[in-house]
C-alpha cells in the first residue's frame, strides 16, 4: 500500500498550471508526480475562449504587469507549440457613439503593440470595411474598424503536451486519480489517492502543490482537512458553436453596449466560436453547463453584428467552464482581477505547501517559473528557467511553417486529404509522421470511425495520451465530436470499451 519513493514536488490537478509546473520542475531535475481526478483538462482548461492574449480589457483595469507579461508571452507560445499555437487577427468593428470611444481603443491597441516585444506578430491597423471581406457578414452599422494580432490556441491540447512531456522528463504522471488525503506526517506530505478501479495509494513528497483550478478551495477544506477556505471566486464562461458564419480567417472583436466584450472565431473548420458570458457561480465546478439565459444572451448579442441572425438552432455544441479567479473582493465579475497569485505556506520544519490561485492559459509558462522560484527557495534551487526557448512534443519546428510541415506530411502520405493532414499537423505537428507510422493508404489508418478519425489515431491517443473514453478523445485531444455522428462515437465508446476489458483481462 506505501510507496517507497520520495517525491521531491506533488501537484494535485492536471490543468494548464498543474501540468505546467510539472513539465518545468521535472526538466529541472525534481522529482514529480501528479495527479489529476479525471482526464487532462476535463476542467477549465478545455473550456476557455482560447485565445493567447494580453487581455485588450484588463487594461481598463490597469492590470499593466499581468498584460505585458501575457502579451510577451504570445510569441514564446507559439514558438514553443507553433502546432496548436496560431496567430489571428481580431477585427474590432468601431461604431460611433460605442461604450468606448475611439481615442481610447486606439489608445490601448497602441499599448498592445508596445508593450509586449512583438517581433512575428503584425501590429494593429485601422481599415474601412466597406471594401473589405471582413465587413460582409456584419451589418452595415460599421463604417471602420481596428485589425490587431493576438494568439489562438487549441486549450485541452497544450495541457496533454505538458503532461507528455513532464512524463517524458521522468514524471509520474496519473490521471483517472483522485487525492483524497493529504496531511503532514514525519517532516514529510502523506498524500492518498484512489484511482478509477478503487485502489488507493499512498505517496510521500517533500513539497505539495495545490493547483486544483475551481476545486482549490475544496482541495483546502476537503483534502486537506482545513475547514472553509474563500480564495477564489467562481465565474462562469460559456460558448456557443454554430455553422460558419463567415469564411474570412479573422475572428471578430465586439463591444456589447452592457461594457462586455465578445467573440465570434473561426473554429475546426467549419464553425465559428462565439463567447463567452462572465456569472458569479456557486457549485461544483464539474457541474456546469451553459443556461438558457446565457444561450438567450449569446445569440442575442451575436445577432446584433451579423446580418444574418444567431439561433438556438443554428447551435452544433455548447461548452461552459469556471474561472477560478483570485479574490479580490471586486464587485462585478468582470473586474476580479485576472492575474495570478501564488502563495506558499510552510512553518518551522514542516514541508511547504503552494497554493495556485487564478491564471491564464497564456500565462501558464510565467506561472509555472514564478513557482518553481518558491519551490527552489523552499527545497533548495535545481535548474534554470528552461522552457522559454523550449518545445512541446511535436512543436519542432518554426513558428511560420506550419504549411510547409502539412506539404511535407502530405508528399510523404499523398493519400491524405488535405483538411485532414491539416487537422493532423495542428493537433500533433512533427509528431503527426510517427502516428502514421507505415501507412500506406486509407486501409493502412484501420478502422473509420467517422470525420477524419482513424484507428492509428485513437491508437496513438489511448497509448500515448492517456485518452481512456470516447470523449476524451471527441472532444479533448481532437475536436472530432463536431464531425461524428451520435452512432459513430457510440461505436467508437464500445470499441474502446472492449480495448480497455482486453487490457485488464491481459
Ligand atoms: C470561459 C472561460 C474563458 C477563458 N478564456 C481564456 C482565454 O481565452 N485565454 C486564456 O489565457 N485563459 C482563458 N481562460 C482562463 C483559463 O482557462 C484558466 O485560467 C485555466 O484553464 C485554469 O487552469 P487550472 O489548471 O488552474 O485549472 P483547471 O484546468 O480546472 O485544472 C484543475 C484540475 O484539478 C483537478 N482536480 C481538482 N481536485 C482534484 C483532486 N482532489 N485530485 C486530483 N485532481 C483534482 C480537476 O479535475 C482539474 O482538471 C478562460 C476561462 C474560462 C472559464
Amino acid at each position: 500500500m506505501s510507496g517507497e519513493t520520495v517525491h521531491d514536488l506533488f501537484v494535485i490537478g492536471g490543468g494548464i498550471n498543474g501540468c505546467g509546473i510539472a513539465r518545468d520542475a521535472a526538466g529541472r531535475g525534481y522529482g514529480v508526480a501528479l495527479a489529476e481526478m479525471n482526464d487532462f483538462a476535463s476542467g477549465t482548461s478545455s473550456a476557455a475562449t482560447k485565445l493567447i492574449h494580453g487581455g485588450l480589457r484588463y487594461l481598463e483595469h490597469y492590470e499593466f504587469r499581468l498584460v505585458r507579461e501575457a502579451l510577451m508571452e504570445r510569441e514564446v507560445l507559439w514558438a514553443m507549440a507553433p502546432h496548436v499555437i496560431r496567430p489571428m487577427r481580431f477585427v474590432l468593428p468601431f461604431q460611433k457613439g460605442g461604450v468606448r470611444p475611439a481615442w481610447l481603443v486606439r489608445l490601448g491597441l497602441f499599448l498592445y503593440d508596445h508593450l509586449g516585444g512583438r517581433k512575428l506578430l503584425p501590429a494593429t491597423r485601422t481599415f474601412d470595411l466597406g471594401g473589405d471581406p471582413a465587413g460582409r457578414p456584419l451589418k452595415p452599422l460599421f463604417r471602420k474598424a481596428f485589425e490587431y494580432s493576438d494568439g489562438w490556441v487549441d486549450d485541452a491540447r497544450l495541457v496533454v503536451l505538458n503532461a507528455r512531456d513532464a512524463a517524458g522528463r521522468g514524471a509520474l504522471i496519473l490521471s483517472r486519480t483522485r487525492v483524497v488525503a493529504a496531511r503532514r506526517q514525519d517532516g514529510l506530505w502523506r498524500i492518498e489517492t484512489r484511482n478509477a478501479a478503487g485502489e488507493r495509494t499512498v505517496h510521500r513528497a517533500r513539497m505539495l502543490v495545490n493547483a486544483a483550478g475551481p476545486w482549490v478551495d475544496g482541495v483546502l477544506s476537503g483534502v486537506l482537512g482545513r475547514g472553509d477556505a474563500h480564495h477564489v471566486r467562481l465565474v462562469q464562461g460559456s460558448h456557443i458553436v454554430v455553422r460558419r458564419k463567415f469564411a474570412d480567417p479573422r475572428a471578430y472583436f465586439f463591444q456589447n453596449p452592457d461594457g462586455r466584450i465578445m467573440f465570434a472565431i473561426p473554429y475546426e473548420q467549419d464553425f465559428t466560436l462565439i463567447g463567452t458570458t462572465d456569472r458569479d457561480y456557486e457549485g461544483d465546478p464539474g457541474a456546469v453547463a451553459i443556461t438558457d439565459g446565457e444561450i438567450d444572451y449569446l445569440c442575442a448579442a451575436a445577432s446584433d453584428y451579423f446580418a444574418e441572425p444567431v439561433r438556438r438552432e443554428d447551435i452544433v455544441w455548447t461548452y461552459s467552464g469556471v474561472r477560478p479567479l483570485f479574490d479580490d473582493g471586486a464587485s462585478k465579475a468582470q473586474e476580479a482581477t485576472r492575474d495570478y497569485v501564488l502563495k506558499v505556506e510552510a512553518g518551522d520544519g514542516e514541508p511547504p505547501l503552494l497554493n495556485v490561485f487564478g491564471g491564464k492559459l497564456t500565462t501558464y509558462r510565467r506561472l509555472a517559473e514564478h513557482a518553481l522560484e518558491k519551490i527552489g527557495a523552499a527545497l533548495g534551487a535545481k535548474g534554470r528557467p528552461w522552457t522559454a526557448g523550449s518545445h512541446l512534443p511535436g512543436g519542432d519546428f518554426a513558428p511560420q511553417a506550419f504549411d510547409a510541415e502539412v506539404t511535407a506530411l502530405r508528399l510523404r502520405y499523398p493519400f491524405l486529404g488535405q483538411r485532414h493532414a491539416e487537422r493532423l499537423v495542428r493537433c500533433y505537428g512533427t509528431d503527426a509522421a510517427a502516428l502514421l507510422g507505415t501507412a500506406r493508404d486509407a486501409a493502412g489508418l484501420g478502422r473509420h470511425f467517422g470525420g477524419t478519425l482513424y484507428e492509428v489515431e485513437v491508437r496513438w491517443l489511448v497509448e500515448r495520451e492517456w485518452a481512456v473514453t470516447a470523449e476524451d478523445i471527441l472532444w479533448r485531444r481532437t475536436k472530432q465530436g463536431l464531425s461524428l455522428t451520435r452512432e459513430e462515437a457510440q461505436a467508437l465508446e464500445v470499441c474502446l470499451e472492449g480495448t480497455r476489458a482486453s487490457l485488464k483481462a491481459g
